[in-house]
Parts: structure tokens; C-alpha cells; sequence
């Protein structure tokens, strides 16, 4: 889950310095200023002023003092009359860079402007390399400056530039300098300037400009700017600007205008001087001839209405604010981390679309709330940015790791199910096999055989337990595996202390014991030891395996599954114990009468049926009572197991061996006819007359008497001469037979014949 969140945060830091980095770098420009233009249009403060006039030179004026460039003694009977009415501040919106032909008008120009004392002329700043013509400031400036003549009669120059590169870079004008610093000289606009003026005409004092760090400080005026920065050859310069406050647009005449001609001819019409008084004049052109018409967020405007527009601004105090690009960026980092909070503690969902509305929603209600409340235009494009590209990507990621983690968990869970199903069926299978076996041997190789199979293992084999003493009694094994065993066999004692599973991985560091393990066969990596119990819990051995063939370790899963397949195996040993105990006679080995009998009655059947010969033989010792009485019932017992014991050798494996009764035993020979059962039988007698028994009396010797009943049945003919009604006729005449052997002397075999004399006749 941490690993989400951490990518998350990387997705928010990311997101959030793309973004701060795209805004810084203007990026957002375009944009935000459609914004901006917005807000302006929705908040037009409506009302006309009274700081500043303007003069447009019209078509009509053209028509009575031109052709233009006018007479320059025009312009002084303008200044002549602005003089009279009192103004305040007259500035021209014009550059006289030459002296006219006529030497008398430039003359009375700079007379009347010497006169008035308080013209402010224009001049500009044209950033360029080539124009080497006039005064060049730096290597950059060259300067459109008023000549000499008109310069001195006038009050001040100021500058009419307006930067479209950097700051207004689509042609519309929101954003002006108000002071510049050229080769070394404080340079002020002619809005600046006339709005100076103004002041120290109102007798405000201190008019002096302090800074322009955030603030033009002009006495108890404070002009706020912002910081802008240009890209200009990759090296970013910071720069001040002031944002102009449009108030209204020229329909609606929010400055009140005249024309030349209103002035200097002012037919039937009579203009009050004092209306000019105190105020700030701008005198500009704006006549078809000599078109000065600027873009402004408002639509076109007159170019002076840029200028008058500043003074007026400045004059009201009726500004702007523009926070720095520190603080948007403060913004935007602040809202990128309540929207990254808000994403990790949610997870996508149907209401998405309805959050991220509410978020864009408050940036723009705020946004709109501290322009018309505090005028602070706050930048709102970066902050969008953010909410929606944080949001979407954010999401985006969150679904897909949704959906990732869904298809890993179906993956993972369908290959456990597909193992868990194998598994299960290879259990099913090892069950169904070793519960069918009854010979202990073969059993123990099964669930030997099965248990390395299931776990992959490279070695393995059994150690069986004595039922007595649980002492180490048999090893089984698949193949010869001296080594492996021999390193392995000190497991066998700690299981059966414990009696329970154990691994050692030597890639865990393992312990002191199993240390020993791994150093005394280099071979070896992975090792498992499992104990086979019997369901009433006795230890029947332990189960030892060894690295598995895929290179892998042992693991908790192996360990179950050779538990399943160990407690199966409990099973199959108690019942192999007890097929063993029903079947094979406890003192003698040999099968227990009850087992004979149900095998000898098949086997007659089928020679009745099929054709073929069959033998039983039974046997006596000869003279036993008196046997047990000279050397008693122990050493009787254990002569009689070694009477069984040549019985068991001398039969064939086909053949069945049992014992019949308390000395007497019983064999079936299948597929013997009577001269091959006298031979068999002549053989075992002859080797039980020539062992001599072992016993701590000396060895001992028996003699045993044999009955033998026989018959051959005619393969193509059945039913001609089957000699017996049925299996018990046949043991009967083989117990008459074994009668006649005692009779006629005993140690000695007798063939069953028709008509022999039986015991109870
Ligand atoms: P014979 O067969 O030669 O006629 O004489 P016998 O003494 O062997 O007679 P019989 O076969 O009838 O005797 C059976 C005796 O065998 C009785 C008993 O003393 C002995 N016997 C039977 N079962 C056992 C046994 O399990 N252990 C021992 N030690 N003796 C047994
Ligand atoms: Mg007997
Ligand atoms: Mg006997």
C-alpha cells in the first residue's frame, strides 16, 4: 500500500513543478490573459473623469490646419490657450524629432511651450542594433527623441513606448512600463510624468520616485507593478510592470475630448476655460490621416486613452494588483497538495467529475471574488492546470493499479487453484495405491515413491521403525544412495525425538545441527524430514528427502502435502499390520489356516474348470508330544518355527504354505501331479530329517510325516476323471494319507489312493 502512495507523491511532485515551471516561464501567458480580459470586461467601473483631457488631432482638423505635419505654430496656439484655461499638465502624444522649414513656427512652438512651462514631450526607445542613426544609449537603445530645440523649451521627455514582445505578446495592451533604466539613466513615461505632474499641481508633496521594487513610491503614492520575466536568449531577466485598470472604453467617452478645431475656432460654441483647469491635457492624433488606435482588453481605444487611463489610475489610486509569480506558484502548490491529500484518502469513483467541479468551481469563485472585492487579479490558469492534470493522471494511475492488482490476484489465485487441483488428485491417487498394498515392503516404497514425486525431490528414502523399541530397523530406498544416505541417517534420531517435520535450507543460515548436516555432504541444499506415523501415533519411520530437482528449496507447502501423504500412509501401514496379522501366522511366518483354505478352493475350482493338476501335502511331526515333554513347550516352539522355516524354503513361489494345525502344516502345489508331489515331497522330508535345530539343549532333530493328495484333470476332457467331490475331500484324503505314513512307520510320504484305510474306519 506504500508503495501506491510513494508513486502518488511522485505523480503530485511532478505535476505540481511541470506546472510551476510552465507558469514562471510564461507559459500560461495566452491563456491567462483571456482570463484576465474576462474579469476586466465584467468589472468596468463606469464614470468619467475629471483628472484628465484629451486633444485629438481629427479629419476635420486635418481639413482646416493641415496638410499634416501641421504648422508647429498650430500646436502653439493650443499651448497658448491650454496656458490661458490653466491646465495643469499638457502633454503631447507626439514626436517632433525635426525642425520644420519654417523657423518663425518652431520658434513660436518653443516659445509658447516656454512660456506654459509645463509640456511634456514624447519620445521612444527603439530596442535595436541597425538604427545607428540617432543617439544610441547602449547597444541596444537607439532613441525617437523630440530635437534639442523643442526639448529644451519643454518641462520634460517622456517615453510612449509599449513593449508587445515581452509584455503584451498578442497586441493587446494591458501591460505597460512606467520607468525604464537605459545606459545608465532613470527614464519615466509620459503617463508616469504627466500623472507627476498632477500630483504636484494638486500640491501633494514628495514627489521624488523612490523604487520600483513591487512599488513606484511617489510621496504617499504608492504605484503598485509586477515582476515580469522575458526569455530573451535563454537568460531570464526579471523587469517591472504596471498593469492598467481600464475604467471604461471610448463609446462611452470616459475622457472627455476635443478637437483642435473646438479649440482655435470655436464657432457658436463656447468652450469654458475653466474647464481645463487643474487638469492634465493629452494631446495625441486620431484622425484618419494620422491613425493612432490601440488593442485593448476593451476592444480598440484611442492610443492617448492608454495614457490618460494610467494618470487617471494613479491620480484616483485606483490599481490593480497583480500577486508575483512566487505567490501564484505558492498557489499552486498549496491547492496541488489538498487535491493530492483528497486523491490518496479517496479512490476513484462515480462522483469524481462532481469533486473536481467543486475544486474548479472555488478557484474561479475565488478568483472572481478577489478581483471584484480587493482587486487582486489573481492568475487562475495554473491553478486549473493543476487541479486537472493532478486529478486525471492521479486517477488514471489509481484505476489502472486497481485493475492491475485484480488481474495479478486472478492470475495468482488460478495458478494455486491449478496446483492446489493437482495436487489433490495426485493425493487421491497416492491414497487409492498405497491403501491397496498389504505387503509392508512394497508399501513403503510406494509412499516413498509417491512423496518424491509430489515434492520434486532429488534424493529420499525411508527409515523404518522397530514396533518394539522404535529403533532403527530397515532402510528403504529407489536406488543406491550410499552417500546421500549416510550423511542423512543422524535426521532419523531428531524426528523421532520430536516427531515432527523439519527443513533445513542451507540458504537460511542454518542452525548448529543442521550445519553438520550440510558440511558432511557439499552436495546438498535443501533438506526435509517428515515422520510416518501410524493413526494411533506410534512412529512407523521418517521420511528423509533431499534438494529438489528443480533447484528450489522445501517449503511450508511440501510440508503439508507430504503430512497428507504421511497420515495416508499411517493409515495403509495399520491396515498392512493388520492384513499381516490376519493372514500370516505369528510364530511360524507361514499363512494361518483360514487364508489357506480360501486360496485352496479357488485354485481347485479353477483346475476343475480350466484342466490342469493340483497337489496338497500335509505334514506331521512325527512323535512331538513326547518331543515337548523331554525338552519342553519353548524349545518345542522353537524347533517347530524352524520346521516352518525349511517348509517356507522349500516351496516354490507359486506354491501356498500354511499352518494347518499346532505341529501340522499344509501346502497346495498348483499345477503338480502326483509323481511331482512325491518328489517334492520326499525332498522335504529328507531335509527336515537331516537339519540338526540349534537349541541351547544342542541340536535337535525332527522327522516329519507326509499325506499327499493329488489329481490331474484332463484338459479337452473335464469331467472324465475329476478325482475329488471338492476341496475339503481333498485335504480329508491328504490328512488319510499323512494317517497311512503313520502307520506304516513315519518319517515317510504317502500318495492318497482310492480305497486307503482311513483313521476312523
Ligand atoms: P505322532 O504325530 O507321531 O503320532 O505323535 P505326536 O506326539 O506328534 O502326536 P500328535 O501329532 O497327535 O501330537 C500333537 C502334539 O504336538 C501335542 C503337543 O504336545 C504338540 N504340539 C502341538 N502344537 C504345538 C505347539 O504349538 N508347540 C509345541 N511345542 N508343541 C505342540
Ligand atoms: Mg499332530
Ligand atoms: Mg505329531
Amino acid at each position: 500500500m506504500t508503495m501506491l502512495k510513494k508513486n502518488e507523491t511522485y505523480i503530485f511532485i511532478v505535476t505540481t513543478l511541470i506546472i510551476c515551471v510552465l507558469f514562471i516561464f510564461n507559459y500560461f501567458e495566452p491563456l491567462e490573459v483571456k482570463t484576465q480580459d474576462y474579469r476586466f470586461k465584467r468589472n468596468i467601473n463606469q464614470r468619467v473623469s475629471d483628472n484628465v483631457i484629451l486633444i485629438n488631432i481629427t479629419n476635420e482638423d486635418v481639413e482646416n490646419y493641415g496638410p499634416w505635419p501641421f504648422k508647429r505654430s498650430v500646436h502653439a496656439k493650443i499651448v497658448d490657450f491650454l496656458k490661458e484655461a490653466g491646465a495643469a499638465v499638457i502633454g503631447f502624444d507626439i514626436i517632433f524629432s525635426a525642425k520644420s522649414e519654417y523657423a518663425s513656427d518652431d520658434e513660436a512652438f518653443a516659445a509658447s511651450m516656454r512660456s506654459a512651462g509645463n509640456v511634456v514631450l514624447a519620445n521612444r526607445f527603439v530596442q535595436s542594433e541597425e538604427m545607428l542613426d540617432t543617439k544610441t544609449f547602449t547597444e541596444k537603445y537607439t532613441i525617437d527623441d523630440s530635437h534639442d530645440d523643442f526639448k529644451k523649451a519643454s518641462l520634460a521627455v517622456g517615453f510612449v513606448n509599449v513593449d508587445f514582445e515581452n509584455l503584451n505578446p498578442d497586441g493587446v495592451i494591458r501591460n505597460v512600463e512606467l520607468i525604464k533604466d537605459i545606459g545608465g539613466s532613470r527614464e519615466i513615461s509620459l503617463s508616469l510624468k504627466l500623472a507627476l505632474e498632477l500630483l504636484k499641481y494638486k500640491s501633494r508633496q514628495g514627489l521624488e520616485i523612490k523604487n520600483y521594487d513591487g512599488y513606484i513610491t511617489a510621496g504617499l503614492h504608492k504605484v503598485p507593478i509586477f515582476n515580469y520575466y522575458t526569455l530573451a536568449k535563454f537568460s531570464v531577466k526579471k523587469s517591472g510592470a504596471y498593469l492598467i485598470k481600464f475604467n471604461g472604453n471610448s463609446k462611452t467617452g470616459l475622457f472627455p475630448s476635443f478637437s483642435y478645431t473646438d479649440i482655435l475656432n470655436p464657432a457658436g460654441q463656447t468652450l469654458p476655460k475653466s474647464f481645463f483647469k487643474g487638469k492634465a491635457v493629452i494631446i495625441g492624433a486620431q484622425s484618419e490621416l494620422l491613425p493612432d488606435v490601440k488593442l485593448s482588453p476593451l476592444g480598440t481605444i484611442p492610443g492617448m486613452e492608454i495614457n490618460a487611463q494610467i494618470v487617471d489610475n494613479i491620480i484616483n489610486e485606483d490599481f490593480v494588483i497583480r500577486p508575483g509569480r512566487f505567490f501564484s506558484s505558492i498557489i499552486v502548490i498549496l491547492l496541488g497538495a489538498l487535491i493530492f491529500y483528497f486523491l490518496i484518502r479517496t479512490e476513484p469513483d462515480f462522483f469524481d467529475i462532481a469533486y473536481l467541479g467543486i475544486f474548479i468551481a472555488a478557484v474561479v469563485s475565488a478568483a472572481y471574488l478577489m478581483y471584484s472585492q480587493l482587486t487582486i487579479l489573481l492568475e487562475i490558469v495554473a491553478p486549473l492546470a493543476e487541479i486537472l492534470v493532478l486529478f486525471i493522471l492521479t486517477r488514471f494511475y489509481q484505476l489502472f493499479i486497481k485493475v492491475h492488482l485484480t488481474n495479478i490476484d486472478l492470475t495468482v489465485s488460478n495458478r494455486k487453484l491449478e496446483q492446489k487441483v493437482a495436487e489433490l488428485s495426485a493425493l487421491y491417487d497416492i491414497s487409492r495405491t498405497i491403501t491397496t498394498i498389504s505387503d509392508m515392503n512394497a508399501l513403503f516404497k510406494v509412499i516413498l515413491e509417491k512423496t518424491i514425486n509430489i515434492v520434486n525431490a532429488g534424493h529420499g528414502f525411508i527409515m523404518m521403525t522397530d514396533e518394539e523399541d522404535g529403533a532403527f530397523k530397515n532402510r528403504i530406498a529407489l536406488s543406491d544412495e550410499a552417500a546421500v544416505i549416510k550423511s542423512l541417517e543422524p535426521l532419523y534420531s531428531s524426528v523421532l525425538k520430536d516427531k515432527k517435520s523439519v527443513i533445513y535450507n542451507i540458504s537460511d543460515r542454518p542452525s548448529a545441527k543442521a550445519d553438520g548436516l550440510f558440511s558432511a555432504n557439499p552436495e546438498l541444499k535443501s533438506i526435509m524430514a517428515i515422520p510416518l506415523t501410524t493413526y494411533k501415533g506410534d512412529l512407523a519411520g521418517v521420511i528423509i528427502l533431499a534438494n529438489k530437482k528443480d533447484g528450489e528449496v522445501f517449503n511450508e507447502n511440501d510440508i503439508q502435502l507430504t503430512s497428507v501423504i504421511a497420515t495416508q500412509a499411517g493409515f495403509a501401514i495399520e491396515n498392512a499390520n493388520l492384513y499381516q496379522l490376519a493372514v500370516f501366522d505369528s510364530l511360524t511366518s507361514l499363512y494361518v489356516r483360514r487364508y489357506f483354505l480360501g486360496v485352496v478352493g479357488k485354485e481347485f475350482k479353477r483346475v476343475r474348470r480350466y484342466g490342469g493338476s493340483l497337489s496338497v501335502l500335509m505334514t506331521d511331526i512325527d512323535h512331538f508330544k513326547k518331543f515337548n515333554d523331554t525338552y519342553g513347550h519353548q524349545i518345542g516352539d522353537l524347533v517347530l518355527k524352524s520346521v516352518a522355516g525349511v517348509v517356507r524354503k522349500s516351496v516354490r513361489e507359486t506354491d501356498i504354505a500354511a499352518r494347518y494345525g499346532g505341529e501340522e502344516f499344509i501346502m497346495l502345489l498348483p499345477e503338480t501331479d502326483p509323481p511331482g508331489a512325491m518328489i517334492f515331497a520326499d525332498r522335504l522330508r529328507k531335509s527336515i530329517e537331516d537339519s540338526a535345530f540349534e537349541s541351547e539343549r544342542g541340536a535337535l532333530k525332527v522327522n516329519i510325516s507326509i499325506g499327499i493328495s493329488s489329481c490331474v484333470v484332463n484338459r479337452n476332457d473335464k469331467t472324465a476323471n475329476i478325482k475329488f467331490k471338492d476341496v475339503d475331500e481333498m485335504i480329508k484324503c491328504a490328512d488319510i494319507a499323512l494317517y497311512n505314513s503313520k502307520e506304516a512307520g513315519r518319517n515317510r510320504a504317502t500318495l492318497y489312493t482310492d480305497g486307503m484305510k482311513s483313521k476312523v474306519s
